[in-house]
C-alpha cells in the first residue's frame, strides 16, 4: 500500500463508478428519470389557524393569534418526497467505500511531494 491508497481505491474502482453514473445520467436525460429521496423539514408558512388574521383574530385588530403571537406566521414540518439534489459523485463513492475527503488529503500532499521534488 502507498501513502496515496484512497486515490488508488478511486482509481480502481472506476471500472465500477462510471458505468453507475452514466446509467443514472442517462436515466435522467434519456427517461426523465431522476432519484428522490423521503425527506422531512420544516419551513414558514401564513398561519392558517381559523379566525387568524394576519396574526390578529378577525374583527379584533388588539387581539393577537395565541397560535402565532400576533406574526401571522407559523413553523410547520413538512415531509416529502423530493428530488435528490445531493452531490451524486459523493454518492458513488459512498457506495465503493472511498472517502472523497482522503482524497483530497491525499491529492493535495501528492502536489506537495511533486513540487518539492522539483526544487531537488
Ligand atoms: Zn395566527
Amino acid at each position: 500500500m502507498t501513502i496515496y491508497a484512497e486515490c488508488e481505491k478511486l482509481a480502481a474502482a472506476v471500472d465500477q463508478s462510471q458505468p453507475a453514473g452514466e446509467f443514472l445520467d442517462w436515466l435522467k436525460t434519456e427517461k426523465g428519470i431522476t432519484l428522490v429521496t423521503y425527506e422531512h423539514w420544516t419551513e414558514q408558512d401564513i398561519c392558517i389557524y381559523a379566525g387568524c388574521e394576519e396574526g390578529f383574530m378577525y374583527g379584533h385588530k388588539q387581539r393577537p393569534c395565541s397560535h402565532c403571537n400576533g406574526t401571522g406566521k407559523q413553523t410547520y414540518s413538512r415531509e416529502g418526497w423530493v428530488p435528490f439534489a445531493h452531490n451524486l459523485e459523493a454518492l458513488l463513492a459512498e457506495w465503493l467505500g472511498i472517502d472523497l475527503k482522503k482524497v483530497e488529503e491525499e491529492r493535495r500532499a501528492m502536489l506537495r511531494d511533486i513540487r518539492e521534488r522539483q526544487r531537488i
